[in-house]
């Protein structure tokens, strides 16, 4: 690996900023100061210092990400601007958004490189609540909130598992689901005659946006990524 790659991708700061690093004589491997920002290193074997201190690599990185509308939830699209393209190059460039939200849904987003966990995470016998604050184009019927708790037909083999509705007022709710179906937010107020206007997801598991700003992302904390680990929801 490139040795600007590999500081960037250790958060020690963007691959501009690195290359001054390297510049400035404050990157040493295996006790020799570092020349050129493209000499390639082992990310296992080489020691690698920074201002005297050695830099781990670190194999997987967590993010929660409050998507916009407009954007699209993959890695690459022809029409639409991606999730990807939010990211500073800081990010490791393998990093997968864990499930979908649709094109015109905000929210929060998981955004992480481990593999097992995020097959973990999406995996259909896995029920990680999700939380969606929701606005509609009709007067919300106080029977979804049992309709939704028993769980309702939108049209799948089953009914929808259990959910919480919570009405905010005549045409806002939150809706916590702990299913992953396409479109399942819609479709279940659907069922009950209103049409989503607007759909955020503002909580997963034990994560919530609280005041990201829209677009901004930031790596979860210890706390966060063991608790999505140990399905302590
Ligand atoms: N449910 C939906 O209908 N859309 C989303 O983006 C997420 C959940």
């Amino acid at each position: 690996m490139r040795l600007d790659k590999y500081l960037a991708e250790c958060n020690i700061g963007t691959r501009s900023e690195v290359k001054k690093h390297i510049k400035n004589k404050l990157v040493t491997v295996n006790e020799i100061v570092a020349q050129k920002p493209e000499m390639k290193i082992d990310e296992n074997t080489d020691v690698i210092c920074f201002k005297g201190k050695q830099i781990l690599y670190e194999k997987y990185v967590y993010y929660l990400f409050h998507k916009p509308a407009g954007c699209v939830t993959a890695k690459t699209d022809n029409l639409h601007k991606t999730v990807m393209e939010y990211l500073g190059e800081e990010v490791k460039s393998d990093v997968s958004p864990v499930g979908r939200l649709d094109l015109d849904t905000e929210g929060l987003l998981i955004m992480t490189n481990d593999g097992p966990l995020l097959h973990h995470l999406l995996s259909p016998a896995h029920h990680i609540p999700k939380t969606y604050y929701a606005e509609v184009d009709a007067v919300i019927p106080q029977e979804a909130v049992a309709l939704f708790e028993k769980g309702v037909d939108i049209g799948d083999d089953k009914p929808t598992l259990p959910a919480a509705l919570e009405i905010l007022s005549e045409t806002s709710a939150n809706l916590t689901i702990t299913e992953g179906r396409f479109h399942q937010v819609k479709r279940m107020f659907a069922a009950v005659g209103c049409n989503v206007t607007y759909l955020k997801r503002i909580k997963m598991g034990q994560l919530s946006l609280s005041d990201l700003p829209i677009g901004a992302y930031r790596r979860l904390t210890e706390e966060e990524i063991l608790s999505l680990k140990n399905d302590n929801n």
